[in-house]
């Protein structure tokens, strides 16, 4: 196959081109030459034209966040906006296509106006009634129904393709990311960095509302055991910031009294063996660094970790460190009272004197300017990204 089959953009010379769903009649022959002298006061801008007078186009403005893998479609009254829904006709200059990476993909043309929003190319509406929808061509139910789901498959590879995980359209959300039967969408984490954060991503959102789901099961079963617990590192960074995970998180620390471990079944099984428990979640002991997990599934490994801290002298340790600072020991007074704070949705038990107990673990400051896991190692790596984040 030469380069001019795989890439056809190549075969066009005009200046513009026109895309016509099938089927569609021309009212005239001026039709053509009506929508093209318009296009001339639009520069830039892609013209579309309904199909019929009587059917408005429905009008979108688009919010597509590489950084949170998701695509927002928000509904506009106005002829201007960054993406079409209902049948119509698109004109748009062929310079446009060229600085797309794809501007041909199915399902189109839901996958070019993904690509032209994130140029800030507009779309704007022409009601021009020079074109007119022929007859249907998919006849029979069953002809329709095979088209919807070849459709429906071809959006999923397109947004897998653009590493979109969430769609939100007029309060519905569209999930394209992980799931109970699925691994979690990105890879074992190393040095505590994810993968995601080396492309200046956070966490895909379905990984994340896979953890809160995780988090308020693990709570309600500590909580129904009467275990002693708190919330620790950057869960409890996160709980004081926006009451919830950090956005760039990856899994939700929570610290407890060792003494408590025998009162929960689970925690007492896994002790000698890892189990799924009757709601599905996978507990394990991670014998290296003398904690527990829970995993969301067996086979989606995004997971709690519950620290054992013993009482020793007036000091909350442990018996065997981490390298990291978030499990260092801390003076015993900090759960003396334990105080709360609103996490995932619920008051969840925090250690006392919140700001002290957090700039001890991560240093002065960390509350207002958080870090990533390990800034020095993203940013040896890939000097473009800032580590320091800022809302
Ligand atoms: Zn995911």
């Amino acid at each position: 196959m030469s380069l001019m089959h795989t890439l056809p953009l190549l075969s066009v010379l005009t200046k513009y081109v026109l895309f016509i769903p099938d089927a569609t009649r021309l009212l005239s022959k001026q039709s053509i030459q009506k929508l093209l002298n318009k296009a001339t006061k639009h520069k830039g801008a892609i013209l579309v034209s309904p199909l019929s007078r009587n059917k408005e186009l429905e009008c979108y403005r688009m919010n597509v966040s590489i950084r949170e893998w998701s695509l927002k479609y928000n509904m506009v009254k106005s002829s201007y906006c960054d993406a079409i829904n209902g049948k119509h006709v698109i004109l748009s200059e062929t310079e446009c296509l060229r600085n797309l990476s794809n501007p041909f993909l199915l399902p189109f043309p839901t996958s070019l106006y993904i690509q032209t929003s994130i140029l800030n190319i507009k779309v704007f509406i022409v009601n021009s009634g020079y074109f007119h929808e022929g007859k249907t061509i998919l006849k029979t139910h069953h002809a329709q129904w095979k088209f919807k789901h070849i459709v429906q498959d071809r959006l999923k590879s397109l947004y897998n393709l653009f590493k979109i995980k969430l769609v939100m359209r007029e309060g519905r959300t569209e999930w394209y990311g992980c799931n109970r039967e699925t691994p979690k969408c990105f890879e074992e984490v190393l040095d505590s960095t994810p993968s995601y954060l080396y492309e200046n991503k956070w966490t895909p959102p379905c990984c994340l509302a896979n953890l809160r789901k995780t988090a308020k099961y693990v709570l309600d079963i500590l909580d129904q055991f009467g275990i002693r617990y708190w919330l620790e590192a950057g869960s409890l960074l996160g709980a004081v910031r926006s009451g919830d995970i950090l956005p760039w998180d990856h899994n939700v620390d929570i610290g407890f009294i060792n003494d408590d471990s025998n009162r929960c079944k689970w925690l007492q099984i896994a002790q000698n063996r890892s189990i799924v428990d009757d709601k599905g979640f996978f507990w394990e002991k991670v014998k290296t660094g003398n904690l527990f997990r829970v995993y969301f599934s067996k086979y989606n490994k995004i997971f709690i970790n519950l620290f054992p801290f013993f009482r020793k002298n007036n000091t909350m340790s442990r018996d065997l460190y981490h390298d990291s600072r978030r499990n260092m020991e801390f003076a015993d007074n900090y759960l003396h009272p334990m105080s709360s704070i609103e996490f995932v949705g619920r008051n969840v038990p925090c250690p006392n004197n919140v700001r002290n107990f957090l700039e001890f673990k991560f240093g002065k400051g960390c509350i207002e300017n958080p870090e990533y896991p390990d800034p020095k190692k993203l940013f040896s790596k890939y000097n473009n990204i800032h580590t320091n984040i800022k809302y």
